[in-house]
């Protein structure tokens, strides 16, 4: 088999989105390690030269922690008889795990000698044009400055309306906005697969494809767990968007060693 050269390799700047599921143990709350190698991967790559912006979830996973819950809430489930709805959305818990993820990746990152941004965007801030000019311009800047912008969903207030709705998505979006050459999504799966190889033996390795080919969409099939949202089917999706401003998309195992920093080598 001859060697695909990564599209990251020539990429100056690129998008990395990491999901709750490598984020967490289990979804239970953040897991410190993880945040700490991905702090230093992307110290790394940045070291060598390229812009990094990272979208990072996590944060429901870890404030559902903190409240001391079980699983991340939906409109439907009941705290107690007193709780009123409004505290039953994922805006709450999100509130307080947005705290912990912004110190540990602001620590991580500051031991590598790296500042760190954060913004909180919806769905709302980029249809508005001055907004998503805003965003744009702030986020800019701070490449420009060297600083790691690190994004998330505003998820305390937005509503079905105006929600992004998962991170892959947003990747997407913050990958136009800023006209990255390359979007990275880190998961917990293997890559792309043609059907889900928990489930059928004969899924094959996609090692390369077009964005956009609507064969994709059907090998990429359901959702994700109780903590996170997405599954392959918004990767895929988001490659699809990330590909309108000209930026190629890679999805790729997580937890391999050294990814990022391999990826950017070639
Ligand atoms: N914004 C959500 C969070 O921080 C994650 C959304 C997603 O998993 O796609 O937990």
């Amino acid at each position: 088999m001859t060697a695909i050269k990564s599209v990251v390799a020539d990429a100056k700047r690129i998008v990395i989105k990491v999901g709750t599921a490598l984020l967490t143990d289990n979804g239970r709350g953040l897991d410190e390690k993880a945040i700490a190698n991905l702090a230093e991967e992307l110290s790394a790559v940045q070291k060598l030269g390229r812009e990094v912006v990272l979208v990072s979830s996590g944060s429901i996973a870890e404030g559902v922690r903190r409240l001391g819950w079980d699983r991340r809430p939906t409109e439907l489930c009941h705290l107690n008889e007193v709780t009123p709805k409004s505290m039953l959305t994922a805006g709450t818990p999100k509130s307080l795990g947005q705290m912990g993820l912004a110190q540990a990746y602001e620590t991580e990152f500051a031991k590598r000698g790296v500042k760190t941004a954060q913004i909180l965007l919806t769905g709302a801030d980029l249809a508005d044009r001055t907004r998503y000019l805003n965003a744009r311009s702030a986020l800019l800047t701070l490449l420009s400055l060297g600083v790691v912008p690190v994004i998330n969903e505003n998820d305390t207030v937005v509503t079905d309306e105006i929600k992004v709705g998962d991170n892959d998505t947003l990747g997407s979006v913050v990958t136009n906005l800023i006209e990255a050459d390359a979007l990275v999504i880190l998961t917990d799966q293997k890559g792309l697969f043609t059907a889900d190889p928990r489930k059928n033996p004969d899924a094959v390795f996609v090692d390369r494809a077009r964005a956009g080919d609507p064969a994709l969409e059907k090998m990429a099939g359901g959702a994700a767990s109780s903590f996170s949202k997405g599954g392959m089917i918004t990767k895929v999706i988001a490659a699809k968007r990330a590909a309108q401003s000209g930026a190629s998309t890679v999805i790729v195992y997580g937890r391999e060693p050294r990814v990022l920093q391999r990826l950017a080598a070639g």
